[in-house]
């Protein structure tokens, strides 16, 4: 191969010499002109490196590419434009290079003019005067969106991993709340009996009646737990339908929260003495029981907490309107919209209020498994109304995803 002046400003092509034509005149390279004109239509990143790594030949494009001058990388070592993190992979590929192994693919990143970096992989092979001839292919856009992708990919899960820890640190201190009223009324009790002293039947009732509610709120946390899991894992969550007495079990919703709260002032009014509906019973509860317990984590100074339950008509047929009032914090106007987004909590309660942001998402989705509708009115410091339709008959989508 070539032994010629290695300057680089005659093709590379021009000084090669193939060992089985050196000695047969009757195959001669064409002129070095049909080569220089070759090679300057050359699209690849051509180079020759001698035995001290200096770049002794380039391609016209080779400078071009990352934006030098010809002058400005002849004769300079090659080495000290890769990227200090693969020098090693590179040094390694050219002491194999000076023992007869070509280079297929290495992969490394070569510093530009303004000192940005092009990723390339090479194809390089030792020629017998001691000349490396190598073949750059610029890999930067292959590279790139995989690496963005890859990037991308490890920010989204860190996000999620840190909303889940967020998450799992705001269920634990949901839960820590009932379960610390559970474990007083239980010990208080326990006390009572090792001192052999009797409770008075009411307030026996008190405590009983905590320990009921407590319990019943974790179970309500751990319901919507469940199916936002199953909602996870790509399932349609179903309802299973019966004949349910909605005041009753508005009521009965009512009651569970009227002991937990001395401070709030509960009022329950039914338009009709009975409505009776198809629906979910358990989920519809918990739709309630989600209502109520914001209606009283959200007004810390107390106030009325106002239930009411009608039975109306529409064009889609018979329903009812399940509302709760409250006079608590309210909700900023900006957040309105969003309050039954997953994980949306409003402004004025972040901080301040303990949640996961579950409660409001979860109830819409039970809600619409029914075929109703839930909405939100509300003022910020003056209180909120949320109201739930719900047809007394399901439509025919809930009674088929109904399990048997
Ligand atoms: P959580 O109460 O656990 O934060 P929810 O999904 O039940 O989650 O509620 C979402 C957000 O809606 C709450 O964080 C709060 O900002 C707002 N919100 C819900 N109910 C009320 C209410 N009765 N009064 C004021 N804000 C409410």
């Amino acid at each position: 191969m070539a032994s010629a002046r290695p300057t680089g400003h005659r093709p590379m092509a021009s000084q090669v010499r193939r060992p089985n034509s050196v000695s047969n005149g009757a195959a001669r390279p064409p002129p070095a002109e049909d080569h220089a004109q070759f090679v300057s239509l050359a699209t690849d990143l051509l180079t020759a490196i001698d035995r001290e790594g200096c770049f002794k030949w380039l391609a016209p494009r080779f400078p071009q590419a990352f934006g030098y001058t010809e002058a400005e990388l002849l004769d300079q070592p090659f080495m000290t434009f890769i990227h200090p993190a693969d020098r090693a992979a590179t040094s390694a590929a050219l002491e194999k290079l000076s023992e007869g192994e070509p280079t297929l693919g290495l992969e490394n990143r070569f510093r530009c003019q303004d000192g940005s970096y092009r990723r390339l992989a090479w194809t390089a092979i030792p020629t017998p005067e001691g000349l490396l001839c190598a073949l750059a292919r610029d890999i930067t856009e292959r590279g790139q969106p995989e690496a963005k992708r890859t990037r991308s990919f490890a920010r989204e899960q860190s996000a999620a991993l840190a909303r889940k820890e967020g998450f799992v640190a705001s269920v634990c201190h949901d839960v820590q709340q009932p379960l610390t009223v559970i474990l007083a009324q239980t010990q208080f009790l326990q006390r009572q009996l090792a001192r052999g002293e009797t409770l008075p039947p009411e307030q026996l009732g008190t405590c009983l009646a905590y320990i009921f509610a407590a319990a019943a709120r974790m179970r309500v946390m751990t319901q919507d737990l469940l199916d936002a899991s199953v909602r996870q894992s790509g399932h349609t969550l179903a309802p299973f339908l019966a004949r349910t007495e909605l005041v009753a079990l508005a009521r009965q919703a009512v009651s569970e929260h009227e002991v937990v709260s001395k401070l709030h002032q509960f009022l329950f009014e039914a338009e009709v003495p009975t409505l009776e509906a198809t629906v979910d019973e358990t989920r519809v509860h918990r739709v309630l029981a989600n209502l109520l317990t914001n209606a009283v984590n959200y007004s810390p100074n107390g106030g009325v907490v106002r239930v009411t339950v009608k039975a109306s008509d529409g064009p889609d047929g018979k329903f009812a309107l399940l509302s709760v009032c409250d006079e608590g914090v309210g909700i900023p106007q900006d957040d309105l919209p969003h309050v039954f987004d997953r994980f949306h909590r409003g402004a004025n309660v972040v901080g301040r209020f303990a949640g996961t942001g579950l409660g409001l998402s979860s109830a819409r989705e039970l809600v619409e498994m029914h075929g109703g509708t839930i909405s939100v009115e509300s003022e910020e410091g003056k209180g909120s109304t949320f109201v739930v339709r719900l047809p007394l008959t399901p439509p025919a989508e809930a009674t088929r995803l109904s399990p048997e």
